[in-house]
């Protein structure tokens, strides 16, 4: 049987009890949620539970799943009534067996408090006086809603949401959204990578709507020159992982959310992991080696990304499906490959509201696809002009010669990177613009005498660099410099070799700078 199901028929509790023998458990316990007959001062007469089934059974044996991991427990299982119910009927059931009876006992009670939390079910009370309604979520939050003499039969009342829930009314007053729109966002995981200028408009707003779950990354701290357009912070809090303030704010803004917080930066060895389990990406960085990351992962793992962009004054939207019909970044953009071609905030200037706006697009552009309605397609480029309020959409098209298409998303990102090994910089500072990480291979004598004129690069000495590969990521673009270029171009070409493709080398070393050290 379903770790979790529904059932529109009676509960029998001694055939499901029966279902969880198991010779090998000494323990059992088993949790009943039964319908009382009032509820917040209304005398109940009978209730209708409703479910959207296919998503919240998924929620459902995710949660069993866990409790039987966490705990350690060998079965559990939970079923939920749905339809008409009457007094004294059992709504909900827990049953779990266990070597012990105290991984049986706080499993079973994992599983009723997660269900109640997470699973999205709504409850219809029908009351003595007639009337009749959805149980709205302020009730739970009233004073004495959880007293512990109340608890065994609460659960079931209240199943739908969890305590101090927002109010979804207001969206779900909407014909699109309604109850079933609701249960789809409760059920939806989205991962938003970057809690800056546009994460946080779009975390505010996912939150807000009840999105079930949402991943965060984003390997900065937060900084003074951030709050402008990042409004959602403290100043106090500078210095902090962003990605761990903005889990604290979603928590505090819905504490219905799942939320979980990455404080590091999606690179090409973490991206999928990161991905897995979510049902849409949002890109809120502001870089292209991120995006095109992103991008690249949308076709290999088939899932939708939308990304948002925000130059100066302009911004931009476009949603990559990752399908083989639909276009993608690299269609679109092939060679724009370099983070300096268009630059990022910290090096363009932005005013706050502009990735306010494009966050905010963004967050109504997710919330549309979760609910399945109309919205950005996807072979167009939504470009807007913030100076002027003009608006364009562009159609894009498959390219049939786009690199990312034809290997499926596979390496992508390092391969159309590799091109010539020597690049020419007139200065270092430029370098970085681009969005090149600098490895500096002279010795440390050299390094000494001469200290490169930029901040930041990583030290590698040509005798540390055999054993490099491993510490360098594989997603990365990087900047080697020596002092003529000669040893750069060396070690540039040995770390391609060890799967390293971003690597270039300073064309002529310190030397050809024009604005030398
Ligand atoms: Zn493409």
């Amino acid at each position: 049987m379903n770790p979790f199901r529904f059932s529109t028929d009676a509960l029998d509790t001694a055939a499901l009890k029966s279902g969880m023998r198991d010779d090998h458990c000494g323990g059992y316990a088993e949790f009943e949620g039964w319908v009382r007959d009032h509820n917040e001062g209304h005398a109940v007469t009978r209730l209708e539970y409703e479910a959207f089934a296919e998503l919240a059974e998924k929620e459902g044996a995710r949660i069993v799943a866990a409790a039987v991991q966490k705990f350690g427990v060998i079965r559990a299982a939970c079923v939920h009534r749905i339809g008409s119910l009457a007094i004294g009927d059992v709504a909900v059931w827990v049953g779990v067996s266990a070597a012990h009876r105290d991984e049986a006992f706080r499993a079973c009670r994992f599983i009723i408090d997660e269900v109640k939390h997470r699973v999205p079910i709504w409850k219809k009370e029908h009351y003595v006086n007639g009337d009749s309604g959805w149980v709205n979520c302020e009730r739970c939050a009233a004073p004495g809603a959880h007293e512990p003499d109340s608890a065994h039969v609460h659960a079931h009342t209240h199943v739908h949401a969890p305590a101090h829930a927002p109010d979804y009314s207001r969206q779900i007053a909407l014909r699109e959204v309604g109850a079933e729109g609701q249960a789809k966002l409760g059920a939806a995981s989205v991962l938003v990578v970057g809690a800056g200028g546009l994460g946080v408009p779009v975390l505010q707003y996912l939150a807000g709507a009840g999105v079930g779950r949402i991943g965060i990354v984003d390997g900065d701290v937060l900084e003074p020159s951030n709050l402008h357009r990042q409004a959602w912070y403290a100043h106090a809090d500078c210095g902090r992982q962003k990605a761990e303030l903005a889990a604290q704010r979603v928590r505090a803004l819905n504490p219905a959310v799942r939320v979980e917080a990455h404080a590091l930066r999606l690179d090409a060895g973490n991206a999928d992991a990161l991905a897995a389990g979510h049902d849409l990406i949002l890109d809120c960085s502001d870089n292209f080696s991120t995006k095109f990351l992103l991008n690249d992962l949308a076709l290999r793992a088939r899932k939708p990304v939308l990304f948002a962009s925000v130059y100066q004054y302009e911004g931009q939207l476009q949603l990559v499906r990752g399908d083989d019909v639909s276009t993608c970044l690299r269609c679109v953009w092939p060679e724009a490959t370099r983070d300096g071609l268009v630059g990022n905030c910290a090096e363009a200037g932005v005013l706050g509201p502009v990735p306010g706006v494009l966050g905010s697009l963004q967050a109504l552009e997710a919330l549309k696809f979760l609910l399945g309605l109309k919205g950005l397609d996807a072979n167009e480029l939504l470009l807007f002009d913030l100076v002027t309020l003009s608006t364009q959409r562009v159609r894009a098209r498959r390219a049939p010669d786009c690199v990312a298409h034809s290997n499926g998303g596979v390496n992508a990102s390092p391969s159309s990177d590799d091109g010539a090994l020597e690049v020419e910089f007139a200065a270092l500072a430029d370098a970085v613009a681009a969005g090149f990480a600098l490895i500096d291979v002279r010795d440390a004598h050299e390094l000494l005498a001469q200290p490169l004129p930029v901040r930041g690069a990583q030290h590698l000495p040509m005798s540390k660099l055999l054993g490099a590969a491993p510490s360098l990521d594989a997603g990365r673009r990087y900047l080697l410099v020596c002092a003529s270029g000669k040893r750069s171009t060396a070690a540039a070409d040995l770390l391609r070799s060890q799967g390293i493709h971003g690597c270039r080398s300073l064309r002529g070393g310190l030397k050809a700078l024009k604005t030398p050290a």
